[in-house]
């Protein structure tokens, strides 16, 4: 089977961790990582969600912070700070500097992004075939009202140094409208047998890999079932800050927000089928309203043990809805 997933950074790695360890042995998956939180810092070119994902499924993520390396020490950072320069907010590790190091160098020589992430990859052997939406560059900005004024701001900065504490009015993909998807992500998702997203931010992650001219198109021809995991349970995000964008954008706050938010594929949207957590039961019907498959199943990944039953039963799902077919 080829099962092909479009994943954020912390959510998403977590979710392939479990579906790597309980896929079939001939199961082949690839990764297609947003990479729209990309940022140039002091002439380097990081890319968190892509080194998220490698580093997670390579053994290299410190798990209790969940982003950055094991083993991390923060000197370069420091002595920024200390030369008073104003980027030193954003977290940059000793030992996550190298991997910005060569990523930079690569693209300086003129590899393309899929080029320098293979490369990384032989090193981490992340168990996937990982893929950027795309070669372009793409930026998330966001739109705030600082003190009744309108300022428009990389997303790093506003999900770091302003720890999503400022109202949002806009989000914008900036270039995404031009950027074509990366070798291989068109056929990764028209080939696949199942298409699985995540519960990666909807706005920040998901949002702009399908903002990709061709990717929405290819999810909307796939013969594969289409299948999404919620990011809120119970009216709230489980981790990071998807409740102040979602606010800001004027979705609601529920599994079902989310859901209608993406959209049934039945009806032009990305999705067959939505999974909410135990305690979200009560949304089925609004769920199944909205052209969707839907089951409840407990959602929470808080231990390898939990983690594998929810790959397990998304996977189940999208086969229910494959077999109907
Ligand atoms: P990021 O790029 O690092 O922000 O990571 P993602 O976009 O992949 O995932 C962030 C989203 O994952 C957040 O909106 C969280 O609500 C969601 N999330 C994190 N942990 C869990 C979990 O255990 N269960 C569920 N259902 N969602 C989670
Ligand atoms: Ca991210």
């Amino acid at each position: 089977m080829q099962i092909t997933v479009l994943s954020g950074g912390v959510g998403g790695s977590r979710f392939i961790e479990g579906l790597l360890r309980t896929k079939g042995p001939d199961d082949e998956v690839t990764v297609i990582a947003n990479t729209a939180d990309d940022i140039s810092l002091f002439g380097l070119h990081i890319s968190p969600d892509l080194d998220t994902v490698m580093y997670t499924l390579g053994d290299g993520i410190d798990r209790e912070r969940g982003w950055g390396r094991t083993d991390e020490s923060w000197n370069a950072k420091d002595e920024l700070a200390t030369y008073g320069i104003e980027q030193a907010w954003f977290g940059l590790g000793d030992r996550d500097i190298a991997t910005h190091l060569v990523r930079t160098m690569r693209l300086q020589e003129g590899r393309t992004l899929s080029e320098v992430t293979a490369e990384l990859c032989e090193r981490w052997q992340p168990g996937v075939r990982l893929l950027p939406m795309t070669d372009d560059r793409v930026e998330t900005h966001i739109g705030i009202d600082r003190d009744g004024r309108r300022e428009i701001i990389h997303f790093q900065e506003y999900w770091i140094r302003l720890r999503a504490q400022v109202p949002v009015e806009e989000v914008v993909v900036q270039g995404v409208q031009d950027a074509r998807p990366a070798p291989g992500v068109v056929e990764a998702i028209r080939g696949a047998d199942l298409v699985l997203l995540p519960p990666s931010n909807p706005i920040v992650s998901i949002g702009p890999i399908a903002a990709v001219p061709g990717i929405r198109e290819a999810i909307a021809a796939t013969p594969a079932p289409v299948v999404g995991v919620s990011p809120l349970i119970g009216g709230g995000a489980v981790r990071g800050m998807a409740d102040q964008l979602l606010t800001g954008l004027g979705i609601e706050l529920s599994a079902t927000g989310v859901a209608a938010h993406h959209g049934a594929r039945s009806s032009g949207g990305l999705l067959d089928g939505w999974l909410v957590d135990t305690t979200d039961a009560d949304q089925l019907p609004a769920l199944e309203a909205l052209g969707l498959a839907a089951r409840a199943v407990p959602l929470w990944m808080t231990d390898a043990g939990t983690t594998d039953r929810l790959a397990e039963d998304t996977v189940q799902l999208a086969h229910s809805i494959g077999a109907r077919r």
